[in-house]
């Protein structure tokens, strides 16, 4: 008999049965500082330089596939040759190929959550199995020996410095322990390491470390999350593999051309960078001097809180104050937890002012 009512679950890939469309939670606020987004203007010789490389670009043409001239500059500005880059439709592209590159039936990811959502779906969309290491309950460190044994015969491991949402930075000397005493193809996800001290990323280690797989991206101290670019530094039999599996245009030509000019203009960047993080000091002082709120150290552009009635406070700060930030009260590990991102000295100032007055009244 013809089917009347549409299964779609029925029909659906049975790894997908479960799935929902990923709901980052926006409702328009006048602060939104919910996403880890760089709400700062760009520096206005960035801006320009990303106009006119806009504007020189025709759309008939197909992109290039690979963004070789990005590609180049990204390449220059890591010390590593062409072949070590892969660029991708945001961190997010390159993260789902490597899983689908990678992992699979009868493969495991190993992941220390609390940690970025996207690891595991795109591991279930893959069909991958994601062994967790937690993270201590209080300081949401990683225990090295667990990590180590979990990652024997695991395919992929995923580790995040700073980490997405407690901000902490990987300590080089866990790092070092996966390499030499496991097998597994390591991703360490830098997406917000230029918010980090001079020295965090492992970026220079890509060279001498076969196995290891380093994530940047544009969307945070580049400021182009619309612009959807990120790219990864492998060995080049990874990039290899990557290319081979990607959606050949991906990354399409005004993306590579805005990528470009702001990889370029790099330099004018840092201002801004170094705001952020003189900023992220000043939100965290602020937070810590409000009663009952506890705050974690972040060397990322955002700042993990707990509060009391976390929920309710989120809601009253968006619906009452227009500011949203981003509820992780009821992820497992985040009890009470509400991801704050840093802002501009506004914006910050009046998120703080609206904690300050929902944090006494929801006491
Ligand atoms: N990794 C981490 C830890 C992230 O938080 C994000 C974005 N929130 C990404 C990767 C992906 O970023 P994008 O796709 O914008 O490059």
């Amino acid at each position: 008999m013809a089917e009347k009512n549409l299964d779609v679950a029925a029909r659906l890939r049975r790894a997908l049965a479960c799935f929902e469309p990923y709901d980052p939670a926006f409702t328009p606020c006048r602060v939104n500082l919910s996403a880890n987004e760089n709400t700062h203007p760009l520096p206005v010789g960035v801006r320009a330089a990303i106009d006119a490389a806009l504007l020189a670009t025709p759309l008939n043409r197909y992109p290039d596939p690979m963004a070789n001239e990005l590609r180049d500059e990204l390449a220059a500005r890591h010390g590593l040759s062409r072949d070590r880059v892969c660029v991708g439709n945001g961190g997010d592209e390159l993260l789902f190929n490597l899983l689908f590159a990678f992992g699979g039936p009868g493969r495991a990811l190993v992941t220390c959550p609390p940690d970025f959502s996207e690891y595991a779906n795109f591991a279930a969309m893959c069909e991958t199995e994601v062994r967790a290491v937690w993270r201590d309950a209080e300081d949401f460190s990683v225990d090295a020996d667990a990590l180590v044994a979990a990652a024997a015969g695991a395919a992929l491991v995923f580790l995040t410095s700073p980490n997405n949402p407690t901000g902490d930075l990987l300590p080089h000397d866990t790092l070092r322990r996966v390499l030499d005493e496991t097998d597994a193809l390591v991703l360490v996800d830098e997406a917000y390491v230029e918010f980090a001290p001079e020295g965090s990323s492992v970026a220079d280690w890509v060279a001498s470390e076969p196995r290891l797989v380093v994530l940047r991206t544009l969307s945070k101290a580049f400021g182009l999350a619309g612009a959807r670019v990120g790219y990864v530094l492998a060995d080049p039999a990874v990039v290899d593999a990557l290319a081979a599996v990607r959606q050949i245009y991906s990354v399409d030509v005004l993306a590579q051309a805005a990528g470009l000019a702001a990889v370029r203009c790099r330099d004018q960047l840092a201002p801004v960078v170094a705001d952020i993080v003189a900023e992220r000091a000043r939100l965290a002082a602020g937070l810590a001097a409000l009663p009952g709120v506890r705050t974690w150290p972040s060397e990322a552009n955002f700042v993990l809180v707990r509060v009391p009635r976390a929920a309710e406070v989120r809601r009253r700060l968006r619906d009452e104050h227009s500011v949203l930030v981003r509820d992780f009260s009821a992820a497992p590990g985040l009890d009470g937890c509400l991801r704050l991102s840093v802002g501009t000295r506004e914006e910050n100032d009046t998120l703080l002012d609206a904690l300050a007055t929902l944090v006494r009244e929801e006491q």
